[in-house]
């Protein structure tokens, strides 16, 4: 957990600059304690040109301006407050220290490797200091008789007391000892602490560091002075309390973490204002189709998907663009829901585009919507990129021409030369597996006005993650199953098991049910993961001689797949080796019995997914989850909590607590990740307050809030309205 939360901490320090700019997040984590012999033996192996001055590198990190140095906070501090006799520190073996005395000897050794070594004497004691890698400045600043400050971790070495590459200072006698700890602060290439102190130090002298809150609200808030605040984070005196600094409680970090979250609602929410600005087709209300689709319908919907469609209804009837997400756990039903938006749009004579990300799953929607609505003679167009080049241009001049009122496809209905007769909504299927240009490209295919947007979702966002990164969509969620599901027993059980199981699948194929076999993720190599399932294929034909098994993976054509999936779906194949290609979407009610196997390599929302093929019938379902022993004790909760609850949102909750919401933040584009300071887990508390501010900013107090905006965004800010 603590390891967890360090390493989101190390990408979280800067990534909207840094993450672009450098692809630097292991830079946070080798950086070396600072000494100065360690800073510019990096700065001259890794010197950027010359011609790059020290501001250009400073712009690099984005401090382009005082308030963004003011605000680039240390990720750490060292304290160089007390001193050690020589003495005393011989008795602190493994600990950092820092000590003062004079050079007595200063020598280059060639064994057993070239190295300088310097003696350093106070009135107590001496010790060595060793620098495997020096320059001759470095000598020189050591030379005998120099008064050096050195800052290093105490080992025993083979010739007494010594230090190996400790932070060096040159001193006078009479140099005092810093009062406050010093700063180290997140660093680019070729920018030393030194410099950094200095440029930051300086800014923070030039800014106007006055509150953006009104003093009222700020002690309604209880949040310490923005002024008092920043100035203790840079340089906090010696005797506070450490641990709330590194751990980011203390509260001048809340004060910060606060106005940080504060920015980003405000961002947030003005560029939802500024969409409503934007005009888009009045979709005014269901009319014959839709109310034919309803009635055609083998089954009637549950209340929840009636509310979330009546949020829909409303919302595309409005004379601005919808921008909203549809969550759902795996098999509540957002399809049909996608359907009835879709007729909405069709009643009045407006087209709908709906958006895959893969073949497979296109295609079901494609078969599954084109069985409710063909039968009512809604002219519906195919459209992926494995299309033949005539069936293409067809499509493409159904599209332009208007005569297709639904385009279902992948991708390809974004490619350029697409281009609709009256795109009214625009559908895009588990959104987060497309980037936010891929969905805008879309929307800006609708001719003089933008389109209604619908993104679904069965990947639970958390609470606080909708509250940020999602926080300029408007969020319908069907919370609710259809009747008739029975709930999907989760069994573990250990790889050396697996014979049993391949037992149970037979046992249940002799039944009449259907088995979904599933190979393991193997990340590193998809060629790997291919050969696995055909290897399980060939052991289960083998095993199970009397049984059909058919194979189904990536790499398939999308007309052999789609030959596999039929097979299966009409009952043909008993079981289905598969890939995580089957992961979303895959919709066969008979299919009653998973099997997962090394289920500790999966994620568990990707698991919660897969589990959602099974259990749409009214068979009795089960997920036998095999993995490989012995299991650590975070895969062990992990699957644990795949066998306590079935509930996607619970799951996620959960998750999140074990593992921190690093996972998630790939669900939107690194551009809306702004967040430097706060952590969605930690601080879930601050989102809620900084979003009731926000709202009431906007409201009361709009000058505030653009203050606010231009202290913490600054030029940031065009790059969140991406
Ligand atoms: P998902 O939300 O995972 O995309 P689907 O839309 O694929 O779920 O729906 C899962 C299954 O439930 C489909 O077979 C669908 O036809 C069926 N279904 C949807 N709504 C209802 C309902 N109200 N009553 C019964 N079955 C429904
Ligand atoms: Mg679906």
């Amino acid at each position: 957990m603590a390891s967890c939360r360090a390493s989101c901490r190390a990408v979280n320090v800067d990534p909207l600059n840094l993450m672009r700019e450098l692809a630097g997040k292991s830079r946070y984590s080798t950086l070396r304690p600072t000494s100065p012999a360690s800073m510019s033996a990096t700065r001259k192996k890794s010197s950027p040109p010359k011609s790059l001055r020290t501001a250009d590198r400073l712009a690099r990190l984005g401090l382009t301006t005082d308030m963004a140095l003011a605000l680039h906070l240390p990720m750490r501090y060292e304290d160089e407050t007390q001193r050690y006799s020589v003495r005393d520190a011989a008795r602190m073996y493994g600990h950092t220290v820092q000590i003062e005395g004079v050079v007595t000897a200063c020598d280059v050794q060639y064994r057993p490797r070239r190295q300088l070594v310097v003696t350093l004497a106070d009135d107590t004691e001496q010790l060595t200091l060793r620098f495997l890698n020096f320059y001759g400045s470095q000598a020189t600043q050591m030379a005998v008789g120099k008064r050096l400050r050195v800052r290093g971790e105490m080992r025993e070495g083979f010739f007494g007391l010594e230090m190996v590459h400790p932070a060096v200072r040159s001193v006078d006698i009479d140099t005092p000892l810093p009062e406050a700890l010093t700063p180290v602060y997140p660093a680019g290439e070729g920018l030393s602490q030194t410099l950094l102190r200095k440029a930051i130090d300086a800014a923070m002298t030039r800014i106007d560091a006055a509150d953006t809150l009104p003093d009222a609200l700020r002690e309604k808030l209880k949040l310490m002075p923005f002024n008092e605040a920043i100035k203790l984070l840079h340089h906090p005196p010696a005797d506070l309390d450490d641990d709330a600094l590194i751990e980011r409680t203390h509260p001048a970090w809340i004060r910060m973490k606060f106005d940080e979250l504060l920015a980003q609602q405000l961002s947030m929410k003005r560029a939802q204002v500024a969409r409503r600005q934007q005009g888009a087709p009045v979709l005014a209300k269901a009319g014959e189709l839709t109310a034919q689709l309803l009635k055609a319908l083998p089954f009637s919907l549950t209340s929840a998907q009636q509310r979330v469609l009546e949020e829909i209804r409303v919302d595309l009837a409005a004379p601005y663009p919808m921008q909203r997400l549809l969550q759902g756990d795996v098999g509540s039903g957002k399809t049909v829901v996608a359907a009835l938006a879709a007729t909405q749009a069709i009643d009045n004579q407006f087209q709908t585009a709906l958006m895959a990300p893969t073949e497979i799953l296109a295609e079901q929607h494609f078969r599954k919507i084109a069985s409710w609505l063909a039968p009512l003679g809604v002219n519906i167009a195919w459209l992926t990129g494995s299309l033949k080049k005539r069936e293409k241009e067809e499509a493409r001049a159904r599209i332009e021409e208007g005569s297709a009122q639904l385009v279902v496809g992948t991708h390809a209905l974004i490619q350029q030369d697409v281009a609709f007769a009256r795109l009214g909504l625009v559908i895009v299927d588990e959104q987060h597996r497309f980037g936010v240009a891929q969905r805008l490209t879309l929307r800006n295919k609708g001719m003089d006005s933008v389109p209604h947007q619908l993104m679904m979702s069965a990947t639970p966002i958390p609470r606080t993650l909708a509250m940020t990164y999602f926080a300029d969509l408007e969020v319908s969620v069907i919370d609710e199953l259809p009747p008739g599901r029975t709930p999907v027993i989760t069994r573990l059980i250990a790889q050396e098991r697996r014979d049993e199981v391949i037992e149970r699948v037979h046992v249940a194929a002799k039944e009449g049910r259907q088995i979904y076999w599933v190979c393991p993720l193997i990340e590193e190599s998809e060629a790997l993961q291919l050969q696995t399932a055909t290897d399980t294929h060939v052991m289960l034909t083998a095993a199970l001689p009397d049984l059909r098994i058919g194979l189904v993976h990536g790499r398939l054509k999308p007309a052999e797949k789609q030959q596999v999936m039929e097979a299966f779906a009409r009952g043909e194949l008993q079981v289905l080796v598969a890939t995580t290609v089957i992961e979303v979407g895959v919709d066969v009610p008979n299919a009653s019995l998973m099997v997962i196997e090394h289920a500790e390599r999966f994620g568990l929302s990707q698991l919660h997914q897969l589990r959602g093929r099974v259990g749409r019938g009214t068979d009795a379902s089960a997920c036998l989850l095999m993995y490989q022993g012995p299991l650590g004790l975070v895969a062990k909760q992990r699957l644990g909590i795949m066998r306590e609850t079935a509930d996607g949102f619970e799951i996620a909750r959960r998750d999140l607590e074990i593992r921190g919401p690093g996972e998630f933040l790939g669900a939107r584009q690194s551009g809306q990740a702004m967040l430097r300071f706060a952590d969605l887990e930690q601080d879930q508390w601050l989102v809620e307050q900084a979003r009731d501010v926000a709202h009431n900013l906007l409201t009361h107090a709009p000058e505030i809030a653009d203050a606010h905006l231009a202290r913490w965004l600054g030029a940031k800010e065009d790059y969140l309205r991406v």
